[in-house]
């Protein structure tokens, strides 16, 4: 990775961090699921309206670093709109490149959260949203925690 484009990646997060869009909650939720990242400290709770298989609001609430606001906010604005088999495939594929198994091209916004694979302890930050997601979307009634 260039350091420009490091430089930038780090722009798109503390943007996100500083105006996290959709952090409010979703009015007449279906879906919903809370997520905790004890090793951080991070607390995320993901509300969701589905329609007809498909997720037509998608919000979060919560408190927690920077990295774990930001890709909260950009998981948002990832999977609204997308069909309920779209967004667990979104989340799949991001898993998989955080493991390292595969590479973020074509990722979008998302790129810029796949610097924190350096980092093992901040990958669970980066997760954090997209676990409570798809709690969520699952319907698992247990509080969902990246240990
Ligand atoms: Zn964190």
């Amino acid at each position: 990775m260039t350091p420009e484009l490091r430089e930038l990646y780090q722009e798109v997060i503390l943007d996100h961090n500083k105006r996290p869009r959709n952090r409010r909650e979703v009015p007449h939720a279906t879906h919903r699921a809370e997520g905790h990242n004890p090793l951080c400290g991070d607390h995320v709770v993901v509300t969701l309206c589905v329609q007809d298989g498909r997720i037509a609001d998608v919000a979060f609430e919560g408190h927690g670093c920077a990295i774990s606001t930001a890709s909260a906010s950009m998981m948002t604005e990832a999977v609204r709109g997308k069909s309920l088999e779209e967004a667990h495939g979104l989340f799949e594929r991001l898993h998989a490149v955080f493991t390292g198994s595969e590479g973020a091209n074509d990722f979008g916004e998302l790129e810029a959260l796949v610097g924190v694979r350096e980092f093992p302890m901040r990958v669970k930050c980066a997760t954090l949203a997209w676990h409570a997601l798809d709690a969520a979307l699952t319907a698992s009634p247990e509080p969902v925690t990246t240990e």
